[in-house]
C-alpha cells in the first residue's frame, strides 16, 4: 500500500518499499542506478529571519523521483545509503546541485540567500573538506552562502571532528547543528566546536505552546546567544509558534507555516511572500 501523507508531499512506502525492495543488495543497486539516471532531486524549504521577515535561506532536501513509485522520501533511503556508503556519492551530488542552484539564483537576480545541506555522519567522516572545496570551486558559489547541517552525533569523535570543522570554517562555509537537543552534546563541546548555528529540533517546537518546552526552547536560545551562535527553529507550523519564537529572540524559523519543501521552480514563484 502507498499512503499519501499529503502534508509532506510524498508517498510513504515504508512497508511496501522495505518488503518489496527485496534485499539490501538490490536496493543498493537501485540507488546506484538512480544516481546514474539522475532520478534524485532537491526540494527547497524556506528559512525566514524572524525580525526582518525576509527569506534568508533555504534547506535543500533530497527526494528520489522513482520512475514507478513516484517521489520517495529521504527517510526511506538515506539510512540505507548511509549504511552502504552510497551516501558519499549521493550526498556529493546533493551538495553540488544545491550550490549550483544557489549560484543560478544569484545570477538570475534573486536576493542572495544561504543554502543549507545535510551531511550524514559518514559524509562528515569522509574527505568532506576536499569535496566542499571542489564543489565551491566548480559552482563559483561564495562559501558564505553554504551552510552544512551536521548532527550532534559527530561530536563523539571530538578531536577529529574539531579539526575537520576548523578546515571547513577556513573555507568560509557555515556550520549548523541539526536536530539540536535530541542527541549527544554537552555545553563543553558546544563551546569547543567551531560552529555557527543551532537548529532546534522540531519535537521541541511542536509542543512549545502547551508545555514546559517553552522554557526549554527559551533556555536553548539564551545559551546559544551566549555562545555567539545563531538559532533557527525547525518544524514551525503555526502563527503561535512564530510569535512565541520571535518574542524569545530566535533568529530564524523554518517550517510548514512559511512553506513546505518544493522544487526550485516552485520556490521562485513564492520568493517574496511571507
Ligand atoms: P532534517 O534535516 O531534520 O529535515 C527536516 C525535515 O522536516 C524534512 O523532512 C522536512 O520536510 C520536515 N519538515 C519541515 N518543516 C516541517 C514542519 O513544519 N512540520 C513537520 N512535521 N515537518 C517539517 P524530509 O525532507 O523528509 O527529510 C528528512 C531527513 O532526511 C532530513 O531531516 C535529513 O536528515 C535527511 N536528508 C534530507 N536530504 C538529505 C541530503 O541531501 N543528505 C543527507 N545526508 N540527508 C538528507
Ligand atoms: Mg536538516
Ligand atoms: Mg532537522
Ligand atoms: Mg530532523
Amino acid at each position: 500500500f502507498a499512503k499519501n501523507t499529503g502534508a509532506n508531499n510524498y508517498k510513504l512506502f515504508t512497508k511496501e518499499f522495505l518488503v518489496h525492495s527485496q534485499n539490501k543488495v538490490e536496493l543498493e543497486m537501485d540507488l546506484r542506478k538512480a544516481l546514474e539516471r539522475g532520478e534524485f532531486m532537491l526540494y527547497y524549504q524556506p528559512q525566514y529571519h524572524l525580525k526582518t521577515q525576509e527569506m534568508v535561506g533555504v534547506e535543500a532536501l533530497i527526494r528520489w523521483n522513482h520512475p514507478k513509485k513516484g517521489i520517495i522520501s529521504p527517510l526511506e533511503f538515506i539510512p540505507f545509503a548511509e549504511e552502504s556508503g552510497l551516501i558519499i556519492p549521493i550526498g556529493e551530488w546533493a551538495i553540488r546541485e544545491a550550490c549550483s542552484q544557489n549560484k543560478t539564483w544569484q545570477q538570475s537576480g534573486y536576493p542572495a540567500i544561504a543554502v543549507s545541506v545535510n551531511l550524514s555522519p559518514r559524509q562528515f567522516q569522509s574527505n568532506i573538506v576536499e569535496t566542499i572545496q571542489s564543489v565551491l570551486l566548480d559552482s563559483e558559489l561564495d562559501a558564505k552562502y553554504l551552510v552544512l547541517e551536521i548532527t550532534e552525533s559527530i561530536m563523539m569523535e571530538v578531536d577529529k571532528s574539531i579539526s575537520t570543522l576548523k578546515e571547513l570554517k577556513m573555507l568560509g562555509v557555515k556550520v549548523s547543528i541539526d536536530d539540536f537537543g535530541t542527541g549527544y552534546s554537552s555545553l563543553y563541546y558546544l563551546k569547543k566546536f567551531p560552529i555557527d548555528k543551532l537548529k532546534i529540533d522540531q519535537s521541541f517546537i511542536r509542543d512549545i505552546v502547551h508545555s514546559n518546552d517553552e522554557t526549554l526552547v527559551k533556555t536553548i536560545i539564551i545559551m546559544a546567544h551566549t555562545l555567539n551562535l545563531q538559532v533557527i527553529a525547525e518544524g514551525v507550523e503555526t502563527k503561535k509558534h512564530v510569535d512565541l519564537l520571535t518574542s524569545l529572540n530566535c533568529n530564524e524559523a523554518q517550517g510548514f507555516y512559511f512553506g513546505k519543501p518544493v522544487p526550485a521552480k516552485e520556490l521562485e514563484k513564492t520568493w517574496h511572500q511571507f
